[in-house]
């Protein structure tokens, strides 16, 4: 600790004579009983240009019965509380990441550093696979919180019926490929990011892993078709040993999952999971396989937002662990309907999973169900 703080993010007034509040909105803020003013000089003296030290003798000038351990403990709970922070006057960041940086800075303790956050998505490269609906909207979040490069895959063009959800496409880019137009509106966004685009449908495991060299973290924004690709990607990621989050939408849920190979369970980790414990799960998947469903468009963009900005703010959770992620191993499930959220029970890392552990497929019936996973499709 060299210059603290109390965090600029949050207002500091006084109630009555006795109470001081920092912060003013329900679970950030706390109250601090103080019929002295002690505690409110003390905080008052707390700007992020004085040192600890010339804070404690100032403190005692004015105060001569305080001891060097009643101003430091007050210090300390302040820190406690989470409203302490270190000034780093001399911190330099480009001005459009500042705001990030002052909702990191929520997250953070005086031994922390929040300007580290951002420097670290400065410094990443995401693979971005998809960019439809998920996607291109993914895509915008990226551009803003400004990651090094973004490497972005897809093979279709832009359609009118795109248009209502997936914003960085205009009218006139209908029947231009998407990955161009999405590489033309994101340098036009933040032309700082390195942008590399590939027209490319993903069908095999080799497929993902001619884009992973140099590569953070994936973003898994495709569903075609279904479970089968979240298997391939799965697989790739895998074998290339990269964190990957997943996102998914239905109807009116969304769901974020991530994987982190070796550390969390994988995508054929749960289904072993649910192999061995839900005895509904291989008639399910069996009887909605069989129908070949092919549902019409239902993405609506207001709940597009909601599931991409899940999916984004989980992904620079797992690059800065500036906070827990929510889907290690897990799913995330968001309600668009009442704004809900809740996490399902989480998936062990099994030793007997044929992808990320030394089984076989052919000891789970599941396995047998979903297409064989081709590993060179040319
Ligand atoms: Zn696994």
């Amino acid at each position: 600790m060299e210059y603290p703080r109390i965090k600029p993010i949050y207002p500091k007034y006084q109630l009555n004579e006795e109470c001081f509040r920092i912060g003013a909105q329900l679970g950030i803020t706390t109250e601090f009983e103080d019929s002295t003013k002690e505690f409110w000089t003390l905080t008052n003296k707390l700007t992020g240009d004085r040192k600890v030290e010339d804070i404690v003798l100032e403190m005692q000038r004015e105060y001569p019965h305080l001891t060097d351990t009643d101003i430091l403990d007050g210090i300390n709970l302040l820190n406690e509380q989470g409203v302490l922070e270190e000034a780093y006057a001399h911190e330099e960041i480009e001005e459009r990441y500042l705001a990030n940086v002052n909702y990191f800075s929520r997250f953070t303790d005086v031994s922390e550093n929040r300007f580290n956050y951002q420097r670290k998505l400065n410094q990443s490269t995401i693979l971005l696979l998809g960019l439809g609906g998920g996607g291109s909207n993914i895509l915008t979040l990226l551009a803003g919180l400004g990651v090094k490069k973004i490497k972005i895959v897809d093979y279709d063009r832009v359609e009118v019926s795109n248009l209502g959800r997936q914003f960085i496409y205009k009218e006139s880019d209908v029947n231009r490929l998407k990955n161009e137009v999405a590489k033309e509106s994101i340098l036009a966004m933040n032309p700082n990011i390195q942008v590399e685009s590939y027209n490319k449908k993903i069908v095999t495991v080799e497929d993902v892993l001619s884009f992973t060299e140099d590569v953070d973290l994936v973003i898994c924004a495709i569903d075609e078709p279904p479970f089968v690709i979240h298997r391939i990607v799965n697989q790739a990621i895998v074998q290339a040993n990269l964190p990957c989050v997943f996102g998914a939408s239905q109807v009116s849920r969304g769901r974020v999952y991530t994987v982190i190979p070796h550390q969390t369970g994988c995508f054929d980790c749960m289904n072993l999971n649910f192999s061995k414990n839900d005895p509904k799960f291989i008639e399910q998947f069996v009887g909605f396989r069989n129908i070949k469903f092919n549902p019409p468009s239902i993405a609506y963009g207001p709940a597009m937002f909601q599931l991409t900005a899940s999916i984004v703010d989980e992904v620079v959770r797992v690059l800065t662990g500036y906070t827990t992620p929510r889907s290690l191993g897990t799913q995330y499930e968001i309600n668009y309907e009442d704004g809900s959220s809740f996490t399902h029970p989480s998936w062990a890392k099994f030793e007997d999973c044929p992808t990320c552990g030394k089984g076989d497929f052919k000891e789970w019936e599941i396995f047998q169900y979903y297409e064989p996973i081709e590993e060179n499709h040319g």
